[in-house]
């Protein structure tokens, strides 16, 4: 109880960005309860997202990288796949972490309630038929998939992530709907499974959103992988029948998949709280506006994570989290990043941060460019994956850094000292000359601000 209260602050969805405010504004000394219609905590990223996929991918990665070496002159026999045991796996990870959560939450002695929370009014919500009232509350209902509509969903040959992650077989073929980062991670573990993949994109690229340039060297190194890449496509109709998910593009060529991936996109959760009732605005695509505190229109009533607009990435969530917190504890703190990384872990990987070539043409601005090839890098060479490159964008008046993308492995790893580096408004000369260690991709780094300035120096 907290005054008048049931609690003092209740967050709403126990994913990145509700279990990270729960237990911020618990470690604050907050009365906190934490409601999440499942059982596991950890929302979409620990359960059905970023983890499981990761952990999947990683499997992926020593697969082709065990096929990569026979021309190094060491080959392995043909990996043998047992489906049940790689899930166990994955489904270990995840426990790990959703389990490590609830300890958490216990030792932060944040009340848990299990149930479906919906608003009454601006103080009230009901959870499962259980009224619960609050003092402030903290909106991190996340989002969820897309459902393509005209699509044959009742059958379990039609896939969304979710789906994709439990892997209910290996299938022989399969169409991928989407070209975003979600469709082809997916795309990379089951190809390096044994499915034949082919992926269909509306767009004239895949990740619409990055730099070409840096999508293509992903785009070269999977087109050797895959069965066919399909741009500028759309899938126009698919019929279910007894050998497959038959697919018609752009009203026109039907084939038949043994499964079909949709993986166009994510909506945001917010028409599912009744949040009319507590006065909180929804825009008609279900997000929730906030402003840098992350506060709703109604003062006592944040917001946080994918329910509040793109991008919607995990790292995103935790950091508006920490402030939805701190300021419902009365702290005048604001949301001020300048930059969210968005990473690809694909193969080859690709990141970028801040500004892209896109965004500063599409803007007008001015930019120049550091670029460093990993063809001329020792490390990617004794690696043998020199398709990657770095690029830096810079401001050529101030010379400091505005944005950076990177492919190649490990991108997704290397973009975080970009990330530094623009929000500490570092000019070329702060990265050109900070001493990497060699050899690594990260040098690749420093040597694309020296390309910059124009005194690319020979280290191999
Ligand atoms: P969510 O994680 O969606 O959590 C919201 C929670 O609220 C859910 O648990 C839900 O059950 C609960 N909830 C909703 N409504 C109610 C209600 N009325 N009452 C009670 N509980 C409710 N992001 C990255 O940054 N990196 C990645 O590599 C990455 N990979 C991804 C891979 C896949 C396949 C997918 C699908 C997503 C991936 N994402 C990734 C995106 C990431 O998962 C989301 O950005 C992140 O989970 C958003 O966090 P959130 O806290 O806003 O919401």
């Amino acid at each position: 109880k907290e005054g008048d209260y049931d609690t003092e602050l209740l967050v709403i969805g126990a994913g990145p960005g509700g279990y990270t405010a729960a237990f911020r504004a618990a470690d604050l000394g907050m009365d906190v309860t934490l409601v999440e219609r499942y059982d596991s905590l950890g929302g979409v990223c620990l359960n059905v997202g970023c983890i499981p996929s990761k952990a999947l991918l990683h499997t992926a990665a020593v697969i082709r990288e065990t096929e990569h070496m026979a021309s190094h002159g060491v080959t392995f026999s043909k990996p043998e796949i047992d489906r049940e045991k790689l899930l166990g796996f994955k489904q270990s990870v995840v426990q790990k972490l959703t389990g490590g959560l609830g300890q958490m939450a216990k030792q932060r002695k944040v009340n848990r309630k299990t149930g479906e929370a919906k608003f009454i009014d601006a103080h009230t919500v009901t959870i499962d038929g259980e009224t619960l009232t609050f003092k402030q509350c903290i909106i991190a209902a996340g989002s969820q998939v897309f459902k393509l509509p005209g699509m044959p969903w009742e059958d379990d040959r039609l896939m969304d992530s979710t789906d994709a992650l439990e892997m209910q077989d290996i299938p022989k073929s399969m169409l991928i709907i989407g070209g975003g980062i979600i469709g082809l991670e997916m795309a990379t573990v089951y190809s390096a499974l044994g499915t034949e993949i082919t992926i269909v994109e509306m767009m004239d690229q895949i990740i619409p959103g990055a730099d070409k340039d840096l999508v293509k060297p992903l785009m070269q190194h999977i087109k050797k992988q895959y069965k066919e890449i399909k741009l500028k496509s759309k899938v126009t109709a698919c019929v279910a029948n007894k050998t497959g998910l038959e697919v018609e593009f752009d009203g026109a060529e039907k084939v038949t998949y043994d499964r079909v991936l949709v993986a166009v996109g994510r909506i945001p959760n917010g028409k599912l709280l009744d949040a009319e009732k507590a006065g909180v605005e929804v825009t008609d695509r279900g997000f929730i506006e906030v402003d840098k505190q992350m506060r709703t229109n109604v003062d006592h009533i944040f917001a946080i994570g994918d329910i509040v607009g793109q991008p919607m990435l995990a790292h995103k969530a935790t950091h508006e989290a920490k402030v939805a917190a701190e300021v419902a504890h009365g702290q005048k703190v604001y949301f001020d990043a300048l930059v969210i990384p968005s990473v690809a872990y694909t193969d080859p990987e690709v990141a970028w941060v801040g500004l892209t070539e896109l965004e500063a043409k599409e803007q007008d601005l001015a930019y120049e460019i550091g670029k460093f090839p990993w063809a001329a890098s020792g490390r990617a060479i004794g690696n043998d994956r020199t398709e990657g490159f770095t690029k830096l964008l810079f401001d050529p008046e101030t010379n400091r850094i505005l944005g950076a993308g990177i492919v190649g492995t490990n991108a997704g790893e290397l973009i975080s000292e970009l990330c530094l580096a623009i929000e500490m408004g570092c000019e070329a000369a702060d990265i050109g000359l900070t001493i990497h260690p060699h050899p690594t991709l990260a040098e690749s780094v420093a040597m694309s601000a020296e390309a910059y300035e124009g005194t690319i120096t020979d280290l191999y």
